[in-house]
């Protein structure tokens, strides 16, 4: 078997296509178009390029982005201040602090001070108690972003093996309810988990959000399996890779996402669905 690419760049711009029509709908009824606040406080460069590439996106969905772009100084006292600010302005939306922080601002106080309603990114107790208790608002984009692309793919989701490997915060756990949510059966292993390879190989749905290039071996891999490669490593000849062994992995796969090319999209998309969401859901 060859497996087929899951070609995130194609979906993700039908999502943000689709995301501009409303919002082209919007104006022209004469309804406020969504506001997201994107806050980067200092200058790590991977994460400027992150931020430029989220406005860059919302100008060409329609969302107006407001850009705060704090000095590495900036006390956590004063983050906190504008976030206050930002929750009780009734022209934004969304709410997106850029991580990482600097280390002497405590990045949950920040996330738990966004307003509920305002947490674009998903990551605040409330929405992931929210989505965990299947009353889903607003999703985390990377894993929201993964379930979009296995439903181009995927007759059904009940009953699925659905195995996550990777267990953080923002992308292992909250797939693991998302794919709950969907009605598979899901194993979720991390840093402890005994006989990877045989989680793996019991895969029908396999995500991989490690950071660890070749963590998962190709011939781990459930032939006719779905895999998506959530991982990006910049290898030192300047190559980025994922976190599967990808040549082998596509011998046995029926279905597989690039990297880059697959997930990555998916998450900026997602993002303006979320903030769209927000304004039309939470704030109208
Ligand atoms: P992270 O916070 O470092 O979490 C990595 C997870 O992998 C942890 O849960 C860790 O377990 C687990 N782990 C570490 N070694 C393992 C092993 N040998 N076997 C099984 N599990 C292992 O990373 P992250 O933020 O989730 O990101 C993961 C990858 O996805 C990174 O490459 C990141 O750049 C990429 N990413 C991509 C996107 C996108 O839009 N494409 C978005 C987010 C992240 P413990 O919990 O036990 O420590």
């Amino acid at each position: 078997m060859v497996a087929k690419l899951i070609d995130g760049k194609a979906i993700a711009a039908e999502v943000r296509q689709a995301v501009k029509a409303r919002i082209d709908e919007r104006r022209r009824k004469n309804l406020r178009l969504p506001g997201l606040a994107v806050v980067l406080v200092g200058q790590d460069p991977a994460s400027e390029i992150y931020v430029r590439n989220k406005v860059m996106a919302c100008e060409e969905a329609g969302v107006i982005s407001h850009s705060y772009t704090l000095s590495d100084d900036t006390t956590e006292a004063q983050l906190l201040d504008l976030i206050d600010k930002l929750n009780g302005d009734s022209t934004i939306d969304g709410i997106l602090v850029q991580f990482p922080l600097p280390e002497h601002i405590n990045a949950d106080m920040v996330t738990e001070h966004i307003l509920p309603d305002k947490d674009v990114d998903g990551f605040h107790a409330c929405n992931i108690g929210r989505l965990a208790q299947r009353r889903p608002s607003l999703r985390p984009c990377t894993p929201h972003g993964i379930i979009t692309l296995l439903e181009h793919v995927e007759e059904t989701f009940y009953g699925r093996e659905a195995v996550v490997v990777g267990a953080s915060n923002i992308v292992g756990r909250p797939m693991n309810l998302e794919l709950l949510l969907a009605g598979c059966t899901v194993t979720t292993c991390h840093r402890f988990t005994h006989h990877l390879e045989e989680h793996v190989a019991r895969a029908d749905i396999l995500v991989v959000a490690v950071g660890k290039p070749g963590v998962v071996k190709g011939e781990w891999v459930k032939p006719g399996a779905t895999v998506i490669d959530v991982g990006i490593n910049r290898l030192e000849n300047g190559r980025l890779v994922g976190d599967i062994e990808f040549d082998a992995a596509c011998q046995r796969a029926a279905w597989i996402t690039p990297v880059p090319g697959g997930v990555g999209p998916m998450t900026v998309a997602t993002l303006l669905q979320n903030t769209l969401y927000a304004t039309e859901e939470l704030h109208s």
